[in-house]
């Protein structure tokens, strides 16, 4: 990273992480990194915490496509952080070493009402505010491919696919793969109401439309990543893969399927 220098932390202050940034501050001057308060002055954005962080550090700073990210945790490993707040040896170590490399991980583009347009990196989720199944003609590219009822719909990135989407019976996709996926909240199969009931893999260059029947229940709650967005009464969600990036700096030895591994099989 010869030519990024400029460093935003984003992270809760609590007592103790001062305590721990300050340490960070002080590693950082050695290898001439300068904190900076504002994001229009950072190349380099780095949050530390648990994913949760990680996730609204990319929302707090509009997914910069011209810095690169970098998630620190201070607790237990999340999926996205590769270093350790109290392991600031390795992280020494990573910088001064070939240890690191920048990979790019696919987005979800989402547009509400062909207005507001936000991304995601886990997934965009939409499910009712009231108790009462909730009813959406789902269209891929221009075919009306079913009516949903139930719960709600989960769309999921590929490195999102361990998550929300991996409690849905999901499959888990290699971020390798610019893709999205499509899994059900509870759908109602029956004689009258039929849906694919399995989770759908599609392709990057398709585009995923969410038509939600106004029948009275049409106050949805859509949530973008760990952020529930306030957009009342809305008709139509459009979603795709996005044809913006997040650059990530990670370790070249812990990479998505060591991850998967240690999470899932075993340590
Ligand atoms: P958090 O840091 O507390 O995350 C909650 C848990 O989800 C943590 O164990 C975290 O490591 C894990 N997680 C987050 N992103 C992950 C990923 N890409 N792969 C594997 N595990 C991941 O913060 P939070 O704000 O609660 O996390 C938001 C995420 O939680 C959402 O994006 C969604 O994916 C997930 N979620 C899951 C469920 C579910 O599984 N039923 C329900 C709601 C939200």
């Amino acid at each position: 990273m010869p030519d990024r220098k400029n460093v935003y932390l984003h992270y809760v202050e609590t007592d103790e992480t001062k305590h721990k940034v300050e340490h960070l501050r002080e590693l950082g001057k050695k290898y001439n990194f300068h904190l900076v308060d504002h994001i229009g002055d950072a190349n380099i954005i780095a949050s530390i915490g648990g994913d949760g962080t990680f996730l609204q550090s990319l929302r707090r700073t509009n997914f910069q496509e011209d810095c690169l990210y970098l998630a620190i945790n201070d607790d237990h490993l999340g999926f996205y952080s590769d270093f350790d707040l109290d392991n600031l040896e390795g992280i020494e170590e990573a910088m001064k070493t070939d240890m690191v490399e920048v990979l790019r991980y696919p987005l979800l583009e989402v547009t509400v009402d062909g207005q507001k347009s936000f991304y995601c990196l886990n997934e965009c989720s939409i499910r009712s505010t009231v108790i009462k199944t909730f009813v959406i003609d789902v269209y891929i590219d221009d075919l009306h491919f079913e009516t949903f009822r139930g719960d709600g719909l989960v769309i999921s990135t590929p490195t999102g696919s361990t998550a929300y989407n991996k409690s849905l019976k999901g499959a888990i996709v290699d971020p390798r793969l610019a893709s999205m996926q499509l899994t059900e909240m509870a759908s109602l199969n029956n004689n009258e109401y039929r849906t694919l009931g399995s989770p759908l893999l599609l392709s990057g260059d398709r585009e995923l439309v969410l038509r939600i029947v106004q029948d009275g229940n049409d106050y949805p709650i859509i949530g973008a990543d760990n952020e529930a967005l306030s957009i009342r009464n809305s008709k139509e969600v459009k979603i795709r893969v996005a044809d913006r990036q997040v650059k990530m700096l990670k370790l070249k030895d812990n990479s998505f399927l060591h991850k998967v591994k240690r999470s899932f099989i075993n340590q």
